[in-house]
């Protein structure tokens, strides 16, 4: 990790007059506050430029007052064939859905990336992995480049670096010192912070209460170290926003006797269940969901697993014994 990567991602980034800039599926307030940053940076540069992500999921709520959004286009809108397809906060391919084909029949690609699995399917990659968000490597890039941060870039990028620092939870030298400068620009960190995590509809509440009272802790699992889990069913998140299915995992999480714990989220009344785990020291995640065909950080990770729910649970135990 240093900082020649950067140099030649500016150079790619000069030359190119057509830009596709792809978000990674299920889109959290990281890749999106990544996506339109730099976006916007290139569009002012006068270059041709579209911010997508794959469908089906639409833009969350949360991130309705993000300044740029006026970039974004539909995936079945997003140009064959551009200078150059920049990919930002996915750790690999799969995570661009149906959208990780214009990679392809793009002139080069650009991955910008924070996470440590990442599969560096780029031209060029810029994976920090000890950045706290994509955002955050942005910063990074646009103070090399030498684009001034103002009020529209410093909202995008600090929505990112709230969002994936746990609003400053999981934070390293330098965190708060790149708020400052963002919240400096007078953006109100108050109000971004509760519109992107802090807000939800009251039938939020006895979906938490069906959801949480039937949560598992195994005491044995992952060995000896426990596993808490809880299961989201399709009738539970009827009517709800992803914003209200992503916010169970931070509360299962916190469970004290549990080293691991996990989230699985049914899709469509089916058989396809998104798990979400979670570790707090010890074990990595990220290799857990990357044997199980997902990816992440050592600390928060992913997959999805089809099956039914005890055999979905099932390997997951066996994954976490031989990790
Ligand atoms: P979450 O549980 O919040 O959806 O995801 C936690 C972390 O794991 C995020 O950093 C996300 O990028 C990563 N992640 C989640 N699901 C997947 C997956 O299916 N594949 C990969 N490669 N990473 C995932
Ligand atoms: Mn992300
Ligand atoms: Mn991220």
């Amino acid at each position: 990790e240093t900082d020649e990567d950067l140099a030649r991602a500016i150079e790619m980034l000069e030359r190119a007059s057509s830009v596709t800039v792809l978000c990674h599926v299920q889109p959290d307030a990281d890749t999106i506050g990544s996506g339109l940053a730099l976006g916007s940076v290139l569009e002012r540069r006068g270059a041709t430029v579209q911010v997508a992500f794959a469908a089906p999921a639409s833009l969350p709520e949360s991130m309705d007052e993000l300044p740029g959004r006026h970039l974004l286009v539909d995936a079945d809108e997003v140009s064959e064939s551009v200078d150059l397809v920049v990919t930002v906060d996915a750790g690999s391919r799969g995570r661009l859905g149906s959208l990780g084909d214009r990679l392809d029949t793009a002139s080069a690609s650009l991955v910008i990336d924070h996470h440590r699995s990442n599969t560096r399917f780029g031209t060029l990659n810029v994976v920090h992995a000890s950045a706290e968000s994509t955002t955050a490597v942005i910063a990074r890039l646009f103070d090399r480049w030498g684009v001034e941060i103002d009020a529209d870039l410093a909202h995008l990028l600090f929505a990112g670096l709230v969002t994936d620092t746990g609003s400053f939870r999981w934070v390293r030298p330098g965190s708060h010192l790149l708020a400052e400068r963002l919240l400096a620009t007078g953006i109100d960190g108050a109000h971004i912070a509760r519109k992107l995590l802090d807000t939800h509809p009251f039938d939020w509440l006895p979906m938490l209460g069906s959801v949480l009272g039937s949560a598992s802790l195994l005491p044995d699992a992952a060995d000896g170290r426990g596993l808490v889990y809880a299961v989201i069913r399709s009738e539970d998140s009827a009517g709800l926003r992803s914003e209200e299915i992503e916010s169970v995992i931070d509360i299962v999480r916190t469970t004290s006797e549990a080293e691991v714990a996990a989230v699985l989220k049914q899709q469509d009344f089916g058989s396809v269940w998104v798990v979400s785990l979670r570790s707090k020291t010890e074990v990595d995640v990220s290799a857990v969901a990357c044997a199980l065909g997902g990816g992440g950080h050592r600390n928060a990770a992913g997959y999805t697993a089809t099956g039914d729910l005890p055999d979905v649970i099932d390997a997951l135990r066996e994954a976490l014994s031989a990790s």
